[in-house]
Parts: C-alpha cells; sequence; structure tokens
C-alpha cells in the first residue's frame, strides 16, 4: 500500500475549478484543468508521493504485473472532438505503420501513440451529456430535415444510406459541405432561438459560441445518440463505437492508450479516412451500453463490462463503518468524497481523504475503516 499522485492534464476543453477543488490545489494561472491521470501512461505516468518513483516502475521491482488501465477523472467544460477508438489489431498495426513511416511519437498529425486498444467505460459524478453511437437513419433524416439548408444529406441518406451519409457529412473539402456548414452554421449562430439540451441544435449551437472558427464536424452532431446520464450511472464504449463527451463530471477507466481518431469538433488532428476505416457505422441503443452496478457482500459496487483487461468498483462505506477485500492483482484506490483509514494487516495504516490515492499490491487484506462523513472511493483493477 503506497500513497500516489496522479498527473492533472491541461486540455483546452477542461474547467478551471473542479479538479482543483478535489486535489485541494490552487490553479493560480487559470490554466483549464481536463483530467487527472492516475495510471502509468508514458505520457503522464503517477508517482509514489514519497519517492517520486514512477508506479510501473515500483510494480515491475516488486515483482508484480504492469498495470492494465489507466483511471482518470474528467471535467468536461466545453466538449470534446467526436472519436472512436481502435481495436487491438487495428492498433497494433497502426502504430507499426506510423512507425515505419519515420512519424515522431508526439508528433502532432501521429493517430497511433500506443500499439494498444483503448476500450473505456465511464461513471457519471454529475449530470452528464455525451455522444454514444449512431441513430437510427430515419431519425438522422428527420432532425437533418429540420434545416432546409441540409437537404443534400437528408436526400444523400434516404437513396444511398448511413454509412455514404456520414462519410459525405466529414467530406470536408467538398463545396457542398463548406456550404451546408455555413448555413447551418448562420441559422444557428445569429438566431435568437434557443434549443433544448437534448437536441442537436443545441449543442452545434454551444460549440458555435465556444469555437465560433471550427466549423468541420458539426454536421456529425446530427447522426449520433444524445444521452444524458444522472450521477452515478455508467457507460461504456467499445473499439469502434463513435462517442464525445458534451458537459459534465466523470470517473473514467479505459485500457493504458492514448489512441484516438477524431471527426471533427476539434482544432486537433483529425484523419477521416482513418476514422471511417476503424469505426462501427451501424446505429446502436446507449441502453445496451449502460452498466448494471453490482453489489457485492462488503458493500464493493462493481461496473462490470465486456472488457477483460480491468475492473471499475466503488466502495462508500457509511461513516464509522467498515469494509474489506484481498487485492489479488494491482489496484489504485482514489478518494472522491469523505476520508477513511487503511490497514493492510500488521501495523501498516494510512489515512486517506478526498483527492488522495492509493496504490495496493496483490496479495494484501485491506482493511477500509470510514471516517466520520463517511467516504466514497473509486478502485480500478487489473482483472487477472
Ligand atoms: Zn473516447
Amino acid at each position: 500500500m503506497v500513497r500516489i499522485k496522479g498527473q492533472v492534464q491541461a486540455y483546452q476543453w477542461g474547467g478551471q475549478e473542479f479538479i482543483p477543488e478535489l486535489l485541494g490545489t490552487i490553479n493560480e494561472n487559470l490554466q483549464p484543468q481536463a483530467e487527472y491521470w492516475l495510471g502509468a501512461h508514458p505520457s503522464a505516468r503517477a508517482l509514489t508521493l514519497a519517492d517520486r518513483i514512477p508506479i510501473d516502475d515500483l510494480l515491475s521491482t516488486r515483482g508484480a504485473p504492469p498495470l492494465q488501465f489507466l483511471l482518470k477523472i474528467l471535467d468536461v467544460n466545453d466538449m470534446l472532438s467526436i472519436q472512436a477508438h481502435p481495436n487491438k489489431s487495428q492498433a497494433k498495426e497502426g502504430f507499426a505503420r506510423e512507425n515505419a513511416l519515420g512519424i515522431a511519437l508526439d508528433a502532432k498529425y501521429r493517430n497511433y501513440k500506443d500499439a494498444s486498444d483503448k476500450p473505456e467505460l465511464m461513471l457519471a459524478l454529475s449530470e452528464f451529456w455525451l455522444l454514444h453511437g449512431f441513430r437510427q437513419a430515419e431519425e438522422i433524416a428527420e432532425l437533418l430535415a429540420g434545416h432546409d439548408c441540409l437537404a443534400p444529406l437528408v436526400e444523400c441518406i434516404q437513396e444511398q444510406g448511413l454509412a455514404d451519409a456520414f462519410a459525405f457529412a466529414l467530406d470536408f473539402a467538398a463545396k457542398e459541405v463548406q456550404t451546408m456548414q455555413h448555413a447551418l452554421a448562420g441559422d444557428l449562430y445569429e438566431t435568437k432561438t434557443s434549443f433544448a439540451k437534448d437536441t442537436p441544435e443545441f449543442w452545434v449551437q454551444r460549440w458555435l459560441q465556444n469555437n465560433p472558427h471550427v466549423k468541420n464536424g458539426i454536421l456529425t452532431l446530427f447522426f449520433l445518440n444524445l444521452v444524458k446520464l444522472e450521477p452515478g450511472m455508467a457507460v461504456y464504449q467499445p473499439a469502434g463505437l463513435l462517442h464525445a463527451y458534451l458537459e459534465g463530471q466523470n470517473v473514467e477507466l479505459m485500457a493504458n492508450s492514448d489512441n484516438v481518431l477524431r471527426a471533427g469538433l476539434t482544432p486537433k488532428h483529425i484523419d477521416v479516412n482513418e476514422l471511417l476505416r476503424t469505426c462501427t457505422i451501424a446505429p446502436s441503443h446507449p441502453q445496451d451500453f449502460v452498466i448494471n452496478p453490482q453489489m457485492l457482500a462488503n458493500g464493493e459496487i462493481r461496473f462490470i463490462t465486456p472488457f477483460t483487461d480491468f475492473e471499475l468498483a466503488e466502495l462508500c462505506p457509511a461513516p464509522g463503518g467498515n469494509t474489506t477485500w484481498r487485492s489479488t492483482t494491482p489496484e489504485i484506490l482514489f478518494c472522491y468524497e469523505g476520508s477513511a483509514t487503511l490497514s493492510t494487516g500488521g501495523s501498516h495504516r494510512l489515512d486517506l481523504k478526498r483527492g488522495e490515492s492509493l496504490l495496493l499490491l496483490p496479495g494484501a487484506d485491506v482493511a477500509m475503516h470510514a471516517g466520520t462523513s463517511g467516504a466514497r472511493c473509486f478502485k480500478a483493477r487489473n482483472l487477472p
């Protein structure tokens, strides 16, 4: 049981207050603080608090297996790019291909930063809005038909189907697409009409208010399921499923990877061909990906997904309550609310409070005793 410290990522879409407040730090320069990473990804490794040893080095010197996950806390203030993540073989092949082309690992136009797939799951900490998979073609046509200027896209989806229409919406060099984007932006940006949050128009407006010069991708907002999660709800995104986080705070758990293929709504590198090659262009139902939490006898709540490498769980002992478990694989524990005292046999005890985290080595019998206001901790672990 070792205290660790993760790393903050200052991506532009992040908020300024949530993560500093959570971690008890001061955001002096009012930088956006988008993500807090707890893991061993080479671009931002968590360190032991006392000796500043990267946690993957610590695990290997103790003969423990490497982490198969990356745990994150996100504060989504401005929408993220529409994206999908590759599967295992696509990631392996893409990483090797870009290496062979001599593209530097930190190059802005690099798609594959590692050779791993990146399945992800998220648990909402606030009301959380996201785009998740494609709507039914008829539903998309109906939404698009609400804007006369989008008639070419309506015609395309009705005559050629979803895949062709989506590729058309992403053909940013085409005159017709530029005309549609421009007209839609004009309609929605200049109008005083306000739209409900569960309409694509609301999010097109929001995007244009914050990014008036980036129109590429706004048409795709009509193609995807718009989902609102209540706090405590969890959902997962398998490889190839198109998605975008729109607003809110969450806990995210994913494979130890940073492989993202983007389809616009970002000033970052986009590679439409690679995205179309890897993403699944077929309608899906978000409710099929909502995770039903399961409670164990010790009160632990597990968020079980089809992913075989890692798992997220939540521990919420009541004020003064206790819970115990045995760590069989490396685990990271993050305290989100309240405080607790952790002990692993003998006299080894640690106090954990909001914003603090621990690495647990395999083979520990862990006892957790909640403080006077209880505790809410997230636990990420390798699946054996
Ligand atoms: Zn993602």
